[in-house]
C-alpha cells in the first residue's frame, strides 16, 4: 500500500509531499505515540494537551496520506501506523538532527498519568470509555 496522492506529480514532488505531511511537530508527535502501540484518542489528548478537534484534523491529514489507519476495538477507535517503517524514518531524522534515535520514546510511555484510555486503566468500566468521555465523532 503506497501513499500515492498526486498520481501525476514526478517523485521527488510525491516525496516532497509526504515529508511536507510528516514534518509538523504534532505529527510527528502523533506518530511517535503510536508508533510501537495503537493509540485512541483520548490517550492523543492526555498525552499532547490538544483538543480532539484538533487532534482528528491532524489524524485526517495523516489517515488520507495512508500513513495511519483506525480500528475498532471494543468501544473505542485505536489508532495505528500502516506502515511501521515511517517510525524509523523519523528516528533516523532524530540522528540526523543531532539527537539518539529515541529522543521521542518518551511520548510512547504508558501509563500516562491522568489519560482516561482503557490502555492507561486496565480493568476501567466500559461505560467509561473513551467514547464516553471524549464526544467521538471520527469513524
Ligand atoms: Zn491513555
Amino acid at each position: 500500500m503506497t501513499a500515492n496522492i498526486y498520481p501525476a506529480s514526478s517523485p521527488e514532488t510525491q516525496i516532497s509531499h509526504l515529508f511536507a505531511i510528516i514534518g509538523q511537530p504534532v505529527r510527528i508527535q502523533i506518530l511517535a505515540i503510536i508508533g510501537n502501540e495503537p493509540a485512541c484518542v483520548c490517550h492523543l489528548e492526555a498525552v499532547l494537551g490538544l483538543r480532539q478537534a484538533s487532534i482528528s484534523q491532524h489524524l485526517m491529514v495523516l489517515r488520507k496520506a495512508n500513513l495511519v489507519t483506525a480500528q475498532r476495538e471494543g468501544r473505542n477507535i485505536f489508532y495505528r501506523l500502516v506502515q511501521p517503517g515511517v517510525l524509523a524514518v523519523i528516528e533516523q531524522a532524530a540522528v540526523f538532527a543531532g539527537m539518539t534515535p529515541g529522543a521521542l520514546s518518551a511520548l510512547a510511555l504508558r501509563p500516562v498519568a491522568g489519560c482516561p484510555c482503557p490502555q492507561c486503566n486496565p480493568g476501567i468500566d466500559p461505560e467509561l470509555s473513551c467514547n464516553t468521555l471524549s464526544s467521538s465523532k471520527s469513524s
